[in-house]
């Protein structure tokens, strides 16, 4: 499941340099989450990083996008692009 932040968002700017997946910004009025590119953390870490660092703890998970591990596995491997090719020479 993606997270979201509610409007309990105090627009404090801890959260969005902490996420790994650049899926937090400033929107019209609070931080936002993109639930394209928030897989949760996994890939990167064992907990929300958002999450820990929130001090009024107002990012839930976001019960309009439900995921599997494994779904979320496949948002950060999409994210990350594909692998490099194996033996292809630089420019
Ligand atoms: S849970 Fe992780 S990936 Fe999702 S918004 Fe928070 S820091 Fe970013
Ligand atoms: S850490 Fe929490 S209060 Fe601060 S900007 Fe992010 S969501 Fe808002």
């Amino acid at each position: 499941m993606a997270l979201w932040i509610t409007d309990e968002c105090i627009n404090c700017d801890v959260c969005e340099p902490e996420c790994p997946n650049e899926a937090i910004s400033m929107g019209v009025e609070i931080y936002e989450i993109d639930p394209g590119r928030c897989t949760e953390c996994v890939g990167h870490f064992d907990e929300p990083q958002c999450v820990q660092v929130c001090p009024v703890s107002c990012i839930p998970v976001n019960p309009s996008h439900v995921e599997t591990a494994e779904q979320l596995l496949a948002k950060f491997q999409r994210l990350q692009g594909p692998p490099a090719e194996a033996g292809s020479a630089g420019p």
